[in-house]
């Protein structure tokens, strides 16, 4: 399983990508990431069994490009997102400037 970069087409292994995850926005339910070749920022969405890509749009995230990744999963907590995929897992903290979460 390798997942692309859009802007320079690199492919990345699960370890890899979702280590180049950052800042969670629990609002915009989003994760950064960036590119660890070309340092492209790309806002990204982890759902179940794919990653959806898109940009923000008046206070939302629009997705728009999904990109299938089998057997993902992801637990959302108050102040980061667990990246959960086959026996691996990967947490991003929430970005610092957001919290506390608005509710
Ligand atoms: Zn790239």
């Amino acid at each position: 399983m390798l997942i692309p970069c859009f802007a320079c087409e690199s492919r990345f292994g699960p370890d890899e990508y979702f280590g180049a995850c950052s800042d969670y926005n629990r609002g915009l339910d989003l994760v950064s990431w960036t590119c660890p070749r070309c340092g492209n920022r790309d806002d990204l969405r982890v759902l179940p069994g794919e990653l959806g890509f898109g940009y923000r749009h008046r206070g939302r995230f629009a997705v728009h490009a999904r990109v299938r990744v089998p057997g993902l999963r992801r637990h959302r907590g108050d102040l980061r997102l667990d990246i959960l995929l086959d026996r691996a897992s990967w947490r991003v903290s929430a970005s610092l400037h957001q919290r506390p979460a608005a509710r």
